[in-house]
């Protein structure tokens, strides 16, 4: 019976530290994560016209999307 009593006390602090990891604001982004990563948004580089997902976006001063750095500094030199 000892050991169910240790399994249980085991269990109740694995719960409590994983409930304080939970509600600590880690995350800077205020959207929830687990449902940005089911429905990503794709955006359309400036320069080549390709589609791409969100969260791979490169973006300028003017806050227009490129698929990579590179087509970034390609489109401010046109
Ligand atoms: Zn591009």
């Amino acid at each position: 019976m000892k050991f169910l009593l240790w399994a249980g006390l085991i269990a109740a602090v694995i719960w409590v530290l994983r409930s304080k990891k939970k509600s600590s604001p880690a995350a800077p982004s205020p959207a929830p994560s687990s449902a940005k990563r089911e429905i990503e948004v794709m955006l359309r580089c400036a320069d080549c016209g390709t589609h791409f997902p969100a969260s791979e976006a490169v973006f300028d001063a003017s806050n227009t999307a490129y698929c990579s750095s590179e087509h970034r500094q390609r489109h401010a030199v046109h």
